[in-house]
């Protein structure tokens, strides 16, 4: 399939975006470039490829050919014009922030994140003079309020982890738009299947594609999506893409590659420098993934709505928090936000509070008790007593981690066996 062929279904994307039959073996499947470097054709060729004036392979700390058809093939499903994979989701974070930032800039933040993306924003990015700004999103004149001249991107995740709400997109893209700023917003939790942040006024979406994409519990991955509509240079406030960037001997991104100016820094500065780069191992097997994401996505929503409907009605349990239930508040934003469903990822509290989670946590013979999401299979963790321990109760409350409250992240199994599991594993806790 040939690169400037956007207009087919997200089905026939996800399978073929980005790739093509080996030149060299005829190989149908995308093969393992398992290869540190690429032999250049004489030394014209190898000066064009360092001066960015032709698109080509030369190490894979910058591009391989096996991560080249993952990032274009995760741009193709997002609608973007091109993506930089990283080696975690965490990494794609700074390397989504790293050419818009300085030391003394700021961020505009949701609470609403990954536990992970609140201490790296709270606390490690202070390191590089980086700030962030933690606002209620559902409380826009917060949000333009913390917006001030250093303000330099405004980040939030479409469904919220640890799951049951949902940003009100639209409304968030034009309060970045009318103060000139890009709009960050981390996909992890809905994949393009469920919600695609660019319709919405996103300009960069960043991907833990160890969740999802890959589907399978087997690799950590990141991916830095550019939606091409932001104009760096015109804002006057990214440098690092505007003028000449002295790390690049004095290139000027935006003049020089259009659209496409955020993802060649990405590569040809961000992952030159920072190093933060996806193996072609890796790429294979989050490739494998994606080839069965949207039906994968379809039955992870099915047996969500099932099994928290279920849940909702079981008097041993306090409460449901997702959005795909009629009771959610956030259940209205469904149609415009994520219209294929609110994701499979939310959480419950039991009335026997924190003995009972833990007791349901170890009495469960499916669902495994990790920390992790996004996998086939079905998984659970009691917050409090694992990756929120070290919070005080009221911190804890605040995470939507308090001590009655376990995450889920439902699989793909049976929903009945799920159902089945989650009821002997609660008459345990509650007895
Ligand atoms: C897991 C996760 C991350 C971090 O990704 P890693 O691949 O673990 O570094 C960021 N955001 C969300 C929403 C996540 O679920």
């Amino acid at each position: 399939m040939s690169d400037d062929t956007p207009s087919y279904g997200f089905d026939t994307l996800q399978i073929h975006a980005g790739s093509r039959p080996d030149p060299a073996t005829g190989a149908r499947q995308t093969p393992i470039y398992q290869s540190t470097a690429f032999v250049f054709r004489d030394a014209e060729h190898a000066a064009a490829l360092f001066n960015l004036q032709e698109v080509g392979f030369i190490y894979s700390r910058l591009t391989n050919p096996t991560v080249a058809v993952l990032q274009k093939r995760i741009a193709a499903l997002e609608g973007g014009v091109g993506a930089v994979c990283c080696s975690s989701g965490h990494a794609a974070q700074i390397m989504s922030l790293f050419p818009l930032m300085q030391p003394g800039r700021n961020l505009v933040v949701s609470t609403r994140l990954y536990g992970g993306t609140v201490t790296q924003f709270s606390q490690t990015i202070k390191r590089f003079g980086w700030t962030a700004k933690f606002v209620d999103f559902d409380d826009t004149d917060a949000v333009k309020a913390a917006i001030d001249e250093d303000t330099r991107a405004i980040f939030c995740e479409s469904i919220a982890n640890p799951g049951g709400y949902i940003t009100d997109l639209p409304v968030i893209g034009r309060i970045a738009d009318d103060a000139g700023l890009p709009l960050i917003v981390d996909n992890t939790s809905a994949t393009p299947y469920l919600c695609r942040p660019f319709e919405h006024g996103a300009t960069l979406v960043v991907h833990s594609t160890t969740k999802y994409l890959t589907g399978t519990g087997t690799v950590t991955g990141g991916a830095v999506v550019d939606s091409g509509k932001f104009d760096w240079a015109a804002s006057g406030k990214f440098p690092s893409l505007s003028e000449p960037e002295p790390a690049y001997h004095g290139l000027r991104f935006a003049e020089t590659f259009g659209p496409l100016a955020f993802t060649f820094h990405g590569v040809a500065v961000g992952l030159r420098d920072l190093g933060m780069t996806m193996n072609p191992q890796g790429a294979h097997y989050t490739l494998l993934g994606i080839e069965t994401l949207s039906l994968r996505m379809r039955r992870h929503v099915d047996n969500a709505v099932k099994i928290a409907n279920w849940l909702e009605r079981d008097d041993r349990v306090e409460y449901v928090t997702y959005a795909g239930l009629e009771s959610s508040p956030y259940f209205g934003r469904i149609e415009t936000v994520c219209p294929r469903g609110a994701g499979a990822l939310f959480t419950f509290a039991l009335k026997g509070g924190y003995d009972a989670c833990v007791k349901l946590v170890d009495s469960l013979e499916l669902f495994s008790h990790v920390a992790n999401l996004g996998d086939a299979r079905s998984l659970i963790i009691h917050s409090a007593s694992t990756t929120h321990r070290q919070l005080t109760a009221e911190q804890q409350r605040a995470a939507g981690a308090a001590q009655e409250v376990v995450r889920v992240s439902i699989g793909i199994e049976d929903a009945d066996d799920l159902i089945a599991d989650l009821d002997q594993a609660l008459s345990k806790a509650s007895s």
